[in-house]
């Protein structure tokens, strides 16, 4: 096949999300997404940045083109590695769309036909969240995500008061769906390690399939001593960027399960780097993934050709605006993603929908506690 060359990089802020489109010179346009939930107008300006450096180049090369633009300073970070994320991601859909295949035939092929999604369950009281449980598991769900602590917890409660109250909400919704559905319970780094032992601790007897992020997880020989100490896997990794940071909580046996975001730890390029070395581990891969469709697309391509895929974390997609995003909207049967067939990444954008949604900034609105201090979020 003859080579192409990149003609331009669009970046598209939308709604809440940052998309890429790379344009090449035969006519072929790969999608992306910079997964820095908050700051996409920072990752936005980076992608500028770079797009001189690629127009001109073979979008082929699409490990060399990250190696170049990721060590062309010294200084890294999220803002960087969610542009060259979004990058990376669409230079494999151009791939795939040259070659007329789809991104996991490149990678390996296919290690499964659909894809197991865990869906978010919320609700300020007991009763809302059993209800929004129950009909997640109407709409054939079979992994529930939630949080086990009411809203503004942390405001004029004991320590005895909120963790009961988690407690609470953990066994209402086990007891609510049964031992059929698994529960995956999301802290939000809102505990101290010794809070995390003993929280974890007072969960086990409810057997949830994961206990996400219970402390900050800057420390992975801290959270190591947690998962260490509970008898409920820990999952932890949202945050990371980088290989190097994976290995960190990897070596510390910090996780039971490992949780990149393709749109942040170098695109699929990366998020596969980091399901080898959890492979090696037998830790397997849950998905981060809180952003738009094109994300879950760059998710699905991932889970479908790693053999250590666990879950992929799912939001929901039939309201708008994440409805009206891809031209035909991924396939969702019983709970499982249907992985796509088509070339690339599998989706087309709807053009009309891009121009209909405006950008939605962040507002920063940072939990203070009962005393004025700074909460972590
Ligand atoms: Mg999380």
């Amino acid at each position: 096949m003859q080579a192409t060359r990149i003609e331009c990089l669009e970046p598209i802020l939308w709604d809440r999300w940052l998309l890429l489109k790379i344009h090449c010179e035969d006519g072929t346009v790969g999608i992306g997404e910079g997964g820095v939930h908050g700051w996409q107008r920072p990752t936005k300006t980076m992608l500028e940045t770079m797009a001189s450096a690629l127009v001109g180049k073979d979008p082929a090369r699409i490990e060399h083109h990250y190696q170049w633009l990721y060590r062309s300073s010294h200084f890294m970070g999220s803002v960087v590695q969610g542009a060259l994320s979004a990058i990376d991601i669409a230079h494999w859909d151009i791939k795939g769309k040259r070659l007329d295949v789809p991104i996991y035939d490149l990678m390996g092929g296919k290690t499964r036909d659909k894809v197991r999604c865990y869906m978010h369950v919320g609700g300020d009281s007991l009763d809302a969240l059993v209800a929004d449980g129950l009909a997640k598991v109407q709409q054939g769900f079979t992994a529930l995500r939630f949080s086990p602590f009411a809203p503004n917890y942390y405001l004029h409660k004991s320590y005895a008061e909120w963790a009961d109250e988690a407690v609470r909400r953990v066994g209402a919704l086990r007891e609510a769906v049964g031992n059929g559905i698994d529960l995956c319970v999301e802290i939000h780094r809102q505990m101290n390690p010794a809070e995390s032992i003993w929280l974890g601790r007072r969960l086990e007897q409810f057997h949830p399939y994961f206990y996400e992020d219970p402390m900050l997880p800057d420390s992975p020989a801290i959270m190591g001593e947690v998962q260490a100490q509970c008898n409920i896997p820990i999952a932890t990794g949202e945050r990371f960027s980088s290989i190097f940071e994976y290995q960190q909580l990897l070596d510390a046996k910090a996780t039971s399960y490992i949780r990149p975001d393709v749109c942040l730890c170098s695109g699929l390029t990366g998020s596969k780097k980091v399901a080898a070395m959890a492979e090696a581990r037998h830790v397997k891969v849950i998905p981060h993934n809180p952003l738009s469709p094109v994300s879950t697309a760059a998710c699905i391509q991932l889970d479908a050709c790693i053999p250590n895929f666990a879950l992929q974390e799912y939001t929901g997609e039939a309201e708008p605006p994440k409805s009206e995003l891809l031209v035909e909207p991924l396939k969702l049967e019983e709970g499982y993603l249907i992985v796509p067939e088509r070339p690339g990444l599998g989706i087309a954008l709807n053009e009309d929908a891009l121009r209909r949604h405006p950008v939605q900034d962040k507002v920063l609105d940072t939990p203070i506690g009962y005393d004025g201090s700074v909460q972590d979020r």
